[in-house]
């Protein structure tokens, strides 16, 4: 083994064999056997503050999880290129066969932040970051158009127009509109802050992000600790 993979990753590992797998062990048995099976694709930000699996507390197997910068969904297109998230969404949608599809935007996303920054100033053309997040551009201008989002938080409004462009997005894939218009398919908005806890989901019919209904309570910092 190199001896610069960093320690606190074998330390991390070894707590896994002896703590993490025995919750999932007989789960991660039958997923080597059968493969897997998740109902859930979720699209959300590279952010190491926004971890699907640690903010809906699922195990190995039960989400199909892709992050890339600012938790976008490029609009479908034939072009030759290496279209990531396009070819997840194909695999998540035509093999798997997920039921649901959760965009999932969060509080301070620095991808969204450098678009705001830029948004009079083209990112440099040559830089991948700056053209993935030209994705924002429909997104920015649909946002100036709707009430609802003029807040004043113009950085959560952004994060909040980003999540319903990828929705939109989602839709001009023809596997995924096919199966909107069947019924057998729903994709979902969310927005997560680390330093609340909170999680907003969007209401379908008026686009807005509501608190997400539980009966648990968000722990005060000194109780959660
Ligand atoms: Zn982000």
């Amino acid at each position: 083994m190199a001896n610069d993979f960093p320690k606190h990753l074998v330390a991390g590992y070894g707590r896994y064999l002896t703590k993490g797998s025995i919750r999932h062990r007989e789960a991660q048995e039958q997923l080597a056997i059968y493969g897997q099976r998740p109902d859930v694709m979720v699209i959300s930000c590279c952010d190491s503050r926004v971890t699907p699996e640690g903010v809906f507390h699922a195990g190995p197997g039960e989400l199909f999880v892709v992050r890339n910068v600012a938790n976008l969904v490029p609009p479908y297109e034939e072009t030759d290129g290496q279209h990531g998230t396009s070819a997840a969404l194909e695999y998540a949608v035509r093999v798997l066969k997920v039921k649901h599809i959760v965009v999932m935007g969060h509080a301070k996303c620095g991808g969204v932040h450098a678009f705001r920054e830029n948004a009079n100033a083209p990112l440099a053309t040559g830089a991948f970051i700056g053209r993935w997040i030209k994705l924002l551009e429909p997104a920015a201008i649909a946002m100036a158009c709707m009430p609802i989002d003029r807040l004043d938080d113009p950085q959560l409004a952004m994060e909040y127009a980003g999540v319903r462009q990828s929705l939109k997005n989602l839709a001009t894939f023809p596997f995924v509109d096919t199966l909107l218009r069947s019924g057998e398919l729903a994709l979902h908005g969310a927005w997560f802050d680390i330093g609340s806890g909170e999680l907003r989901i969007m209401d379908r019919v008026s686009g807005k992000f509501e608190p997400c209904a539980t009966d648990a309570q968000i722990l005060p910092v000194a109780a959660a600790e």
